[in-house]
């Protein structure tokens, strides 16, 4: 039966492909160098001639599952590479500069959503800029404020979650204290403010004057 014969001709032609595949593929690598343009050119003939057919084809390959699937894999994977994360920080950035009012509103929303968020992120940077040691995480925060059970450390004002309730370090950064959890409390902004950068035993202690 010419099916079976054409089947075992194929299955042979796997297992030699198999055992020759290095070979194989340095051959193809060599020929695609040596008539690189020549290729290039036979490519762009084919995509002219046949545009339609393949933007079809292409359409419907996009709308498959497995294809999806495999696009968010992909740009995983992609995304991680040291090459992209450049590529991707450069054109973010050209977008950013190109949409400024789409930015402002979704960084505003972000804000409005993610304050513990927010400010983690101003503290840290705070943080950074002193260039002291140490780092919390949003979870350490959020058991220091049941702990405090949402008093102020200070005054013993009542914090409001989302409020902007201010990280304070007890020993200032300025003057040597680190930035990680048993370096901090959580206070209103006035005592926050007020403390300023003496440390909380000098902050709280009575005024002799
Ligand atoms: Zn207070």
């Amino acid at each position: 039966m010419p099916y079976k014969d054409s089947e075992k001709a194929r299955e042979s032609a796997r297992k030699s492909y198999r055992k020759n595949s290095k070979k194989i593929l340095e051959k193809h690598k060599q020929y695609r160098e040596a008539h690189h343009d020549e290729i290039r050119k036979q490519q762009e003939e084919y995509r002219e001639k046949n545009r339609d057919m393949i933007n079809t084809k292409n359409k419907e390959r996009r709308a498959t599952p497995e294809y999806k699937e495999y696009v968010k894999e992909y740009s995983k994977r992609y995304r991680k590479l040291p090459e992209a994360k450049k590529k991707l920080s450069v054109n973010q950035r050209k977008w950013r500069e190109t949409h400024p009012e789409y930015n402002r509103e979704r960084l505003s929303k972000w804000q409005k959503e993610n304050p513990e968020k927010v400010r983690k992120i101003s503290h840290d940077r705070r943080a950074k800029i002193a260039n002291c040691e140490g780092t919390y995480t949003i979870e350490e925060i959020n058991e220091l404020f049941a702990w405090q059970r949402g008093d102020c450390y200070y005054c013993g004002e009542f914090l409001y979650i989302d409020y902007p309730y201010h990280i304070d370090h007890v020993i200032p950064i300025s003057r040597g204290g680190p930035n990680s959890i048993e370096n901090i409390v959580l206070a209103c902004p006035h005592c926050n403010i007020s403390k300023n950068d003496r440390t909380a035993a000098e902050f709280l202690e009575p005024h002799c004057d």
